[in-house]
């Protein structure tokens, strides 16, 4: 489903050359939830940023679902990352605008008349199990709603992907277990492919299937979740093991 060839990336700063991702090569199948897990700095931000071309690589190839993103021109692009969803640490919702119109908002534009789009938003809301709060203000909302509702938006457009950037970093172990529930539901009912970064262990414990491990840029370890937490071959491994477990 997603296909990252020699993925570099580098930042030109007045005073240096960051070097955020170093000839990353990854594969990740359809229907898989793929953890990438690393320190703060590591670069796992700015790879996933690759992939819907949020962050465009210096040089590299990028594809999803068959398609090359990196070779398309900027009109297609925005139509093929229609199909990428993409959530976040701070949920990014509009606050001017309730729970319903943010999760509809993606879908302007699209040729749905009024009715459609309610009835898709009713569906959504009912996935997320905040059918009663349709109405109200983002501030309204606990933390673990707020991202109910982004998840809820970035599945308006019906996606084949969805990338979640510490999407459960801001919150308590326990909302953090209903959320990691919600991506799992949302991959296992919808079969979306599911990239999850995040520095925290135990959410990469509870969810993943495979994961990569990053460091200064790059992929020091991948593969199987149980193979690389029960036979870590490197030290920043071992580390978030011991931080963590
Ligand atoms: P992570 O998500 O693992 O914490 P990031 O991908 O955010 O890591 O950052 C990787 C490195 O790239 C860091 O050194 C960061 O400071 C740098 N970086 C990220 N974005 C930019 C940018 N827009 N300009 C310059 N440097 C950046
Ligand atoms: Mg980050």
């Amino acid at each position: 489903m997603i296909k990252l060839n020699h993925i570099t990336k580098t930042f030109q700063t007045p005073s240096l050359e960051v070097h955020a991702c170093k000839d990353v090569t990854l594969d990740i199948g359809a229907g898989e939830i793929y953890g990438i897990i690393g320190f703060s700095g590591a670069g796992k931000s700015t790879l996933v940023r690759c992939i819907n071309l949020l962050e465009r690589p210096t040089s590299g190839q990028v594809s999803v679902d068959g398609i090359e993103l990196t070779s398309l021109p900027e009109k297609e692009l925005r139509a093929v990352r229609k199909k990428i969803g993409m959530i976040f640490q701070h949920f990014n919702l509009m606050r001017s605008r309730t729970v319903a119109q943010n999760i509809a908002y993606p879908l302007k534009g699209s040729g749905l008349s009024k009715e459609e789009i309610n009835k898709k938003v009713n569906e959504l809301l009912k996935l997320v199990d905040l059918e009663e709060k349709a109405n109200v203000y983002p501030s309204q909302l606990s933390g673990g709603q707020k991202q109910r509702v982004a998840i809820a938006r970035s599945l308006a457009n019906d996606p084949k992907v969805l990338l979640c950037d510490e999407a459960t970093s801001a919150l308590d172990p326990q909302t953090t277990k209903s959320i990691l529930r919600l991506l799992k539901h949302v991959n296992e009912q919808l079969g979306i492919t599911i990239v999850l970064i995040t520095h925290e262990m135990a959410v990469i414990k509870e969810i993943c299937n495979r994961v990569a491990v990053m460091e200064n840029g790059e992929v020091v370890e991948e593969g199987n979740i149980l193979d690389v937490f029960s036979s870590p071959k490197q030290q920043v491994t071992r580390d978030f093991i011991d931080s963590t477990s």
